[in-house]
């Protein structure tokens, strides 16, 4: 049966974990064959995505655990190069999941397309004509890209806005039409795209102005979605400290970054610490998910935190999440890299928008044990001793050596690379 409970999943060997993820998910000796260092992106398939290519980068793929989000369990494949994301995000998970696991929802997955018009004679009369030609700009849309129409998706409704209207303004007045655009499963660049493009000379025509830039906004406010978890203090308890310094201190800690953007920053990393490497390992685009998060985040005015944390009345630590989410299960490099195509397996999604908020409880678990963490012993303890085998690597110790120099390091509680490159001196003596 399918479950992300997995004990004691960290304490086996690669082999061993491959083993268990094909019988959890009956999964085929061919599906894992991704995982196989010679199974993952061909160069030849690289060669054919960007330019110029040498070879292939690697990262390596953990599987976040536990994770039960409106009842469906979920094991999540997370690429990352950071140690401690993936055991934080699993042991946040089986908190949650004893309190009941993550509850989502997510809005329509509607993109927006824009273009820029400058030049008009009369910008109020310009915006007039574009939207008493809304329904005709809507149908052009379609009709540029029938496929997404006969998917039930497509261009739906349109909007126009004059900037720099006042005459104090730095800046040349312009006209942007904003175009919404249903893309089905899809992140939808290429869709939406096509489509403004394919209205430049129209409005060009409707406006008498110039049109110049034609594009998708990574502000996706429209394609969002939502995490929350509600946490009863007995579960938060950690070491000496009691669930509800526990519960106190992350809602300190929330009320800090949403005041100032010194921490938001740093808080809201956090919190992409979880979100990229699910993005990344299901094959979308970061750059993409990272510019609307922060963007949003800032929707205010100032820039403040992704998440927020708060007590009910019932005494519980409460955690929301909402993200715009412009990822898809279709397109782009989805299905093209071998090991996203066994992430949606593994995932087992059935669409964008399920997608969407697995990744936006993911972001919200991982914020929960960044500050967890911090309002407890401090990230260092943990972080550190995960970090101490990069540490023996980068000194330069192999094989079995890496592990015992680690552990040193921890023992010696001077886990820092001069100290690894003696320890593995004394260890090749
Ligand atoms: P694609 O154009 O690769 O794929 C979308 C296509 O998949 C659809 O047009 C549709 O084509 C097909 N499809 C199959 N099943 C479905 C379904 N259920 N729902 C929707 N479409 C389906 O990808 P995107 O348009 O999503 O573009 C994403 C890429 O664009 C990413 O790689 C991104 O990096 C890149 N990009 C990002 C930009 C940005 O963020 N600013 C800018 C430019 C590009 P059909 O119906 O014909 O089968």
């Amino acid at each position: 049966m399918r479950s992300s409970r997995i004990p004691g999943f960290y304490k086996k060997s690669v082999e061993e974990r491959k083993a268990l993820l094909s019988q959890t998910l009956d999964l085929s000796a061919e599906d894992i064959k991704a995982l196989d260092s010679d199974g993952v992106l061909p160069v030849e398939t690289a060669d054919k995505m960007i330019e110029n290519v040498v070879g292939t980068f690697q990262l390596p793929l953990g599987l976040g655990l536990n994770f039960l989000i409106n009842g469906k369990e979920y094991i999540i494949p997370m690429a990352i190069e950071e140690p401690s994301v993936v055991a934080s995000a699993s042991h946040i998970a089986k908190i949650v999941r004893d309190a009941g696991g993550f509850t989502t929802e997510a809005s329509e997955r509607i993109m927006i397309g824009q273009i820029q018009v400058v030049g008009c004679a009369d910008y109020a009369v310009a915006k007039q004509a574009l939207l008493e030609a809304k329904q005709d700009l809507i149908d052009a849309a379609n009709a540029a890209y029938p496929s997404i129409v006969a998917r039930g998706g497509g261009s739906q409704d349109l909007d126009v806005r004059i900037l720099n209207d006042s005459p104090n303004s730095d800046y040349g007045k312009m006209l942007v039409l904003h175009l919404y655009i249903d893309t089905c499963d899809a992140m939808g660049a290429n869709i939406v795209n096509t489509m403004v493009e394919s209205l430049a000379p129209t409005v060009e025509k409707l406006t008498s102005g110039k049109v110049y830039l034609r594009i998708l906004s990574n502000l996706a406010d429209r394609c969002v979605a939502r995490a929350k978890c509600v946490i009863p203090p007995k579960l938060l308890v950690t070491g000496e400290y009691s669930g509800e310094e526990v519960r106190d201190g992350v809602v300190h800690a929330f009320e800090f970054a949403d005041s100032d953007p010194y921490r938001a920053v740093t808080h809201n990393k956090g919190i992409m610490n979880g979100i990229d490497p699910v993005v990344i390992a299901t094959g979308n685009d970061w750059r993409a998910v990272e510019a609307g998060a922060h963007a949003y985040a800032a929707r205010y005015g100032s820039y403040r935190s992704m998440t927020k944390w708060y007590v009910d009345a019932e005494g519980n630590l409460v955690g929301e999440l909402e993200l715009p989410m412009s990822i898809g299960t279709v397109g782009g490099a989805i299905r093209v890299h071998p090991v996203s195509q066994l992430a949606h397996k593994i995932l087992h999604v059935e669409s964008a928008s399920e997608l969407a908020q697995v990744i936006v409880s993911v972001g919200l678990a991982q914020n929960l044990g960044a500050l967890k963490a911090l309002v407890t012993d401090g990230i260092q303890k943990g972080h550190m001793a995960l970090h101490s085998r990069s540490v023996a690597i980068a000194a330069g110790a192999t094989g079995e050596m890496i592990d015992i120099i680690a552990e040193q390091l921890v023992k010696e509680k001077e886990i820092r690379v001069g100290k690894a490159k003696e320890l593995v001196e004394q260890y090749t003596k």
